[in-house]
């Protein structure tokens, strides 16, 4: 997951672990088939309809569960929160159920035979992870509505019915069945792990290495034929990079699920064979959607397959912690970086300000274990390790790279511990170990041991050797501390200015008023035309003894002068230049790494 907005996740208070409950076995089911209605009935109302519909051979009692949370979202959403009029019948009859707790029931079949189960889901949730609709269009991932049964395992097969109006589209990864609108998985992990558009929503596609690369976005207007041919372009240069660190595509086809509107959870989330992505409109532009496509499409590989064992199989029943988040999300980021420049959409420039913003924020966040906050995005963490995982983890993924190609002169590098991984451990069908990852490392770097490199910098709060080691490549970095004004906001533009999206509670902006909605004219005397403003806000408010400003804004046709709190907040500039008159090696490794290749 890539996220780039302000806003928190959505965490229950009060929601309790399930670890310390009894298991519960259901009895056996088969022939499981799911319909999903998304018709325009469904969608007006903001729902889908949904029902589950599986074999019996007695009656024994069925205890059906909804996921907590969807891999890739490290939060518990909790999606039974979602569900309503939960009706289990059988031959048309209803059958006795009861809850067991906030995300099970147990169905007591009448006899053998079919039983049916179905549910209305209120899809509303402006969340990656979460079902979305809106008069024309629905959005929804498999965790949110396929019940399964209690400790039977997930290897077993599905069926699933799309109904809509004949004249919607419907895109998915998953394999087609037979009959109209009709797919299948041979296991559940499979089976939630593809998500769904239907409605009306614009679909273009292009073969990339072989494989079908689909485009599915939201509004249809959104993409013009010039941004799916600029996509596309970009796709291509990132998968023919990300694939030939792994020597091979391992999906059947690709799809990048785009959905654009003035208020999203901006950012990515990754599926084994796709990425679904939220930009904001005033975005679809912005500079950084190639990174966004890079880091989500590195994930089909890095966390889709290749996985930590503590991840593997997954649970949907409650928090799955890994203290290994740094390498499924960090080296992930760095990859992310490395696809782009690699593929030759960005230049050694924006390389090195990539790796300037991962030292920037690694130097923000001193003493705290990148295992730790591996451990910690389940609670949203408020001591500044939310999220660490991302930068350390990809500054490390950078160390280690250059460590790697110095160890073994630029034989070996980062990209061959990632494809030894993959071939052997997601290959033979299990995760990887703090021994196979460190042993890998260590044996591509010639055979010299990490073992004091993880306790110190990874398990460990020691701050990390950059500078010595970014020497290796020729590299090296300045870090400065400005103080600046901070408002707290998100905000897009458009052709009658700037209007608040986002308002981070305890902020400057919330404090004094500011709303959703709001656009901003002032800032004390700097007009508010467009987001360069806000830089000439910071620049000209960073040293003021004032402690409140004026804020313009107009909210429903009238201007309003709010008082802003003045916060001067530090934010640390990190500039990442290349050494004059580096050694031959530490060119050859510099070099190596920005174009993917060892000796
Ligand atoms: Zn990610």
């Amino acid at each position: 997951m890539l996220r780039y907005l302000l806003t928190a996740p959505v965490v229950l208070a009060g929601a309790q672990s399930l670890l310390a409950q009894p298991s519960r076995v259901s009895a056996p089911i088969t022939d499981v088939r799911y319909e999903i209605t998304a018709d325009s009935a469904a969608v007006g109302k903001r729902q889908l309809g949904v029902s589950m519909s599986f074999h019996v051979n007695g009656t024994a009692p069925v205890v059906l569960a909804i996921p907590a949370w969807s891999p890739g979202h490290y939060v518990l959403i909790w999606f039974a929160r979602r569900m309503s009029q939960l009706t289990p019948e059988q031959n048309g009859a209803p059958l006795a159920w009861k809850k067991l707790d906030f995300q099970t029931w147990e169905i007591t079949p009448r006899s053998a035979g079919t039983v049916k189960v179905s549910f209305k889901y209120l899809a509303d949730a402006v969340d990656r992870a979460v079902a979305w609709t809106a008069p024309n269009f629905a959005f929804f991932n498999g965790t949110n509505v396929f019940l399964y049964p209690v400790g039977r395992g997930f290897n077993w097969p599905a069926q699933v019915t799309v109904r809509t109006e004949p004249s919607w589209r419907i895109a998915t990864g998953m394999d087609p069945a037979p009959g109209t609108n009709n797919f299948q998985a041979s296991n559940y992990h499979d089976l939630t792990d593809h998500p769904f558009y239907v409605g009306r929503f614009g679909f273009d596609s292009t073969q990339i290495a072989g494989k079908w690369f689909r485009l599915a976005f939201y509004p249809a207007a959104s993409l013009t034929p010039a941004r799916r041919d600029r996509t596309f372009g970009w796709l291509r240069k990132i998968f023919t990079s990300h694939i030939a660190v792994f020597g091979e595509a391992p999906f059947r086809n690709y799809t990048v699920f785009q959905r654009s509107d003035t208020v999203v959870n901006g950012g990515g989330l990754e599926h084994q064979a796709s990425q679904v992505d939220e930009v904001l409109t005033s975005q679809l532009d912005a500079g950084y959607l190639p990174g966004l496509y890079s880091h989500e499409g590195f994930h089909a590989w890095n966390v889709k397959r290749l996985r930590p064992a503590d991840m593997v199989p997954y649970r949907y029943d409650d928090a799955q912690p890994t203290t290994w988040l740094w390498v499924s999300e960090g080296v992930t980021d760095y990859y992310g970086e490395l696809g782009t420049i690699r593929g030759g959409i960005t230049d050694s420039l924006a390389f090195f300000n990539g790796i300037g913003g991962f030292v920037a924020a690694n130097a923000g966040a001193q003493g705290i274990a990148v295992s730790d906050a591996s451990l910690s995005p389940w609670i949203s963490p408020t001591d500044g390790s939310g999220g660490l995982y991302y930068p350390k983890g990809a500054l490390i993924g950078f160390l280690l790279d250059i460590m790697i190609r110095d160890g073994s002169d630029n034989r070996s590098s980062l990209d061959h511990v990632m494809r030894t991984l993959y071939n052997n451990t997601y290959k033979r069908g299990r995760g990887f170990s703090s021994a196979e990852w460190w042993g890998e490392v260590g044996r591509a770097a010639g055979g010299k041991s990490f073992m004091e490199f993880a306790r110190r910098y990874v398990d460990g709060r020691e701050p990390l050797p950059v500078d010595s080691v970014m020497r290796l490549a020729g590299m090296q970095s300045r870090s400065d501390t400005l103080r600046e004004p901070r408002l707290g906001i998100s905000t897009a533009s458009d052709s009658s200015g700037l209007t608040v999206t986002g308002v981070s509670p305890g902020g400057a902006a919330s404090a004094a008023g500011i709303r959703v909605a709001d656009r901003i004219v002032s800032l004390g005397d700097v007009a508010i035309t467009g987001d360069d403003s806000f830089d000439t806000f910071r620049q000209k408010y960073n040293a003021t003894a004032l402690t409140t400003l004026p804020v313009v804004i107009v909210r429903g046709g009238q201007t309003i002068t709010l008082q802003l709190p003045v916060r001067l907040l530090s934010r640390v500039v990190t500039v990442v230049t290349s050494i004059p008159g580096a050694s031959e090696k530490a060119v050859r490794i510099r070099n190596g790494i920005m174009k993917g290749t060892t000796q």
